[in-house]
């Protein structure tokens, strides 16, 4: 013996109420009926949905600046940081005319993220020095394909027309890094977020 909390198991006979097994499933259904008349832990999903927590990480989104251009450089420090090794990206320069397109001069010609390998973990959005990736509330709906998981410039890049709010995503570090004037070119909902900000 290794120890003295050992017991010896006495396998006893049944009595024949035992043996009925009426007891039990009595008991059995008595559960079952007290929870007809409690709150129901779960929800009709996806007709209904829990509000998320303002922290919430869900599908990504790649910003545009004031302007409309796509503020990624294609730096790869999101690809770096990602533990999921889930990030890609091809870098692109920048040619003459195309400035509207992107803020930088070089930028993604292609960037992709497999969420199924994302782990949703905010990593890429604190290593981006350009405010370009944020998580947001949105969840990444379920397909029957794994290619559809593979998420694009198609699908990440915001519509230029339905900007993706993330403002409450906006840490106290990040608020500091947008008042430091070194960095002022890198504000964004600098209207929403520091109202009395001066633009310069
Ligand atoms: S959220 Fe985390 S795992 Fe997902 S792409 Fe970003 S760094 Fe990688
Ligand atoms: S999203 Fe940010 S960190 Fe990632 S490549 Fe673009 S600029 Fe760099």
């Amino acid at each position: 013996m290794l120890t003295n909390r050992s017991k010896q198991v006495v396998k006893r006979e049944m009595t024949w109420l035992e043996r009925a097994y009426f007891p039990a499933i009595l008991s059995g259904m008595a559960i079952t009926f007290k929870h007809i008349f409690m709150r129901k832990a779960t929800v009709k999903y996806p007709e209904q949905t829990r509000e998320f927590a303002p922290v919430y990480r869900g599908q990504h989104v790649l910003k545009r600046d004031e302007a409309g251009a796509e503020r990624c450089t294609a730096c790869g420090l999101c690809a770096v940081s990602c533990p999921a090794e889930a990030i890609t990206m091809t870098a692109a320069e920048r040619q003459k005319g195309e400035e509207s397109l992107y803020r930088e001069e070089k930028y993604a010609s292609k960037y992709e993220i497999n969420m199924l390998r994302c782990i949703f973990c905010g990593l890429c959005e604190e290593a981006c020095p350009k405010e370009a990736i944020f998580l947001t509330d949105r969840i990444v709906p379920s397909t029957f394909e794994r290619d559809s998981f593979i998420y694009g410039k198609d699908k990440l890049v915001e519509p230029k027309d339905q900007p993706v709010d993330v403002s409450k995503r906006q840490t106290p570090a990040v608020l500091a890094f947008k008042n430091d004037k070194k960095h002022k070119h890198n504000r964004t909902f600098l209207d929403k977020v520091l109202p009395k900000a001066k633009h310069h």
